[in-house]
């Protein structure tokens, strides 16, 4: 059974990779699908984040990653997967998720979305977070894939020269802060 794993991923936190391994364990495939949402405007393009999951999935054999546009549903179809795989954190994931899942049956009575609950670590964290905890300056070492919270820093550094990113030789604490103030 292949499973399809949609989402932003803008960036991957190491709660989406959490349901990508407990995932891979369950399907026989999971495609991880990032979308490409027009009306967004991300921190990493949809290549950067295709480029940055291939890297943290690379031991897992089963796990695909692939972008796509438009219904899930439709993407699904094309897939030839049933399956739509979706992370659960707190009460009002639960009304949105439910609601998309009711939508996406709907749109074809074929597909069947499957909820991982987060693991109890990872229920506080989004991409959202990562970003507003980066965009201030602190360390997202512990929220994100390492080669993942490199590229952030990188990314925050670039559009504010003259920052210091912190890192795992240059940890961030109050005197070693990005200087960042781009909405995210
Ligand atoms: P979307 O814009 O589709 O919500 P996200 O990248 O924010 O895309 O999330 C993709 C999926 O991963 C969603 O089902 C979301 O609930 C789930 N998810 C996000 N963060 C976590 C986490 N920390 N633990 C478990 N699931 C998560």
């Amino acid at each position: 059974m292949i499973a399809i794993y949609p989402g932003s991923f803008d960036p991957i936190t190491l709660g989406h990779l959490d349901i990508i391994e407990r995932g891979s364990k369950l399907f026989e495939q999971v495609i991880v699908a990032v979308l490409r949402n027009p009306d967004k405007s991300p921190l990493f393009t949809v290549q950067e984040r295709v480029e940055q999951i291939r890297k943290c999935t690379i031991d897992l054999p089963n796990v695909e990653v692939d972008s796509f546009a438009g219904l899930t549903v439709e993407y699904a179809r094309l897939r030839n997967a049933k399956v739509l795989l979706r992370g659960l954190r707190v009460l009002s994931d639960f009304e949105k998720e439910l609601q998309m899942a009711h939508t996406n049956e709907t749109l074809w009575d074929e597909i069947e979305t499957v909820f991982l609950a987060t693991s109890n670590e990872y229920s506080f964290l989004s991409s959202s977070v990562v970003k507003e905890v980066a965009r201030f300056g602190g360390s997202v070492d512990h929220l994100v894939p390492h080669a993942v919270a490199l590229d952030i820093y990188r990314c925050y550094a670039e559009t504010h020269p003259g920052s210091t990113p912190p890192t795992a030789t240059n940890p961030a604490t109050p005197t070693t802060r990005l200087r960042v103030d781009q909405e995210v």
